[in-house]
């Protein structure tokens, strides 16, 4: 009883301290490329915000700031009021000029 626990046991310490020297090997090239990677572009602009996370610039120029009584035209791209919605078709929306 006692010999096949000890068996199992130096089982499962083998596997962790293999697995846990696997992992460190394998991580700390990653993490350090990674925080060269973070340094050099906080250092070329302002692309990373404070909570820390990448925001791709194309996705930035995307979002129009736009509040619940607008809509953006989706033939001109202009933020405009619910007002001047001309027609909605398949979820866009399109302004009375673009319409008009
Ligand atoms: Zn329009």
């Amino acid at each position: 009883m006692a010999t096949d626990y000890d068996e199992v046991r130096s089982d499962v310490k083998e596997s962790q301290d293999n697995s846990l020297e696997a992992l460190q090997s394998a991580n700390a090239p990653d993490a350090r490329s990674v925080v060269r990677e973070l340094d050099e572009a906080d250092g070329m602009d302002d692309a990373i915000v404070p909570g820390g996370e990448f925001v791709a610039e194309e996705l930035v120029v995307q979002v129009v700031p736009q509040a619940e009584d607008e809509f953006t035209c989706y033939s001109c791209f202009l933020v405009r009021h619910r007002s001047q919605i001309a027609r909605e078709k398949n979820g866009h929306a399109y302004c009375v000029e673009c319409e008009g």
